[in-house]
C-alpha cells in the first residue's frame, strides 16, 4: 500500500501520501494557502507556476526564475504583461481603468489569483524602484486592488502580495500585486 500509494519522505522520515505530495508538501505553503485545498474543483497549479517556499524542487524552480529575470530587470526589455496591455496576447482581464490594468493570474494560486499592474510601468520594474513621484499610481492600485476583492466577493479577507526581486521571488519585470483570495489563508507566508 505504501510503495503505491506513497512517496517516502527523508528529510521527515514518513510517508508522504502521493496525492498530497503533487501539490504540496505538509510543511510549506504559497502565500499561506491551507495544506489541502477545499476549492479542488479547479485544477491544481502546475509545478512550475508554484510560488516560493512550496517545496523544495518548486522552490528553487522558483527561485532560479527569479534569477534569470533578475538579470534582465533594468534592461528595459518588454515584458509579458506589456503584451497584456497592447492586447498582443489575451487576458482574463477583470478590472480596467486610465491607470491600472487587472487580470487573473495564469497559474493562479487560489480561487481568486488576480494581479493588478499599472498600465505604464516607466521606473516601476519593482517596487523598490519605487519613489515619491509614484505615490499616486501605487496609491491607486492598492484602491483597484481592494475594488478587485469587492468584485469577486472577497468580503472574508484576502491578501494582497508583492513579491520584489529575486529574495523575493519577483519573475515579471513590471511592479504588480498579487490579489489573492477565496479561501483561509494561513500565516506565515512561503518563509523557509
Ligand atoms: P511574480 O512572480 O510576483 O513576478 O509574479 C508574476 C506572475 O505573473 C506569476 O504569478 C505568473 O503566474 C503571472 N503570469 C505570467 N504570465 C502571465 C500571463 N500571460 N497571464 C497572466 N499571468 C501571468
Amino acid at each position: 500500500f505504501l510503495a503505491r500509494h506513497c512517496t517516502f519522505s527523508f528529510r521527515r522520515c514518513i510517508p508522504i501520501p502521493k496525492a498530497h505530495r503533487s501539490f504540496r508538501t505538509f510543511h510549506k505553503k504559497p502565500f499561506g494557502l491551507p495544506s489541502l485545498p477545499s476549492w479542488k474543483t479547479s485544477p491544481p497549479p502546475k509545478a512550475s507556476s508554484l510560488r516560493c517556499g512550496v517545496s523544495v524542487r518548486a522552490m528553487s524552480d522558483e527561485q532560479s526564475k527569479a534569477q534569470e529575470a533578475a538579470a534582465l530587470a533594468d534592461s528595459g526589455a518588454p515584458t509579458i504583461f506589456d503584451k497584456i496591455i497592447a492586447k498582443e496576447i489575451p487576458a482574463d482581464v477583470v478590472y480596467e481603468d486610465d491607470v491600472c490594468l487587472a487580470f487573473r493570474d495564469i497559474s493562479k494560486l487560489a480561487p481568486t489569483h488576480v494581479l493588478v499592474i499599472p498600465k505604464v510601468r516607466g521606473n516601476l520594474t519593482s517596487l523598490s524602484k519605487a519613489e515619491e513621484s509614484d505615490k499616486d499610481t501605487l496609491g491607486h492600485c492598492l484602491v483597484v486592488a481592494n475594488k478587485v476583492a469587492k468584485q469577486e466577493n472577497l468580503g472574508e479577507g484576502y491578501r494582497v502580495v508583492v513579491n520584489v526581486g529575486p529574495n523575493g521571488c519577483q519573475s515579471v519585470y513590471h511592479l504588480h500585486l498579487h490579489v489573492i483570495g477565496g479561501v483561509q489563508l494561513t500565516w506565515p507566508p512561503g518563509v523557509p
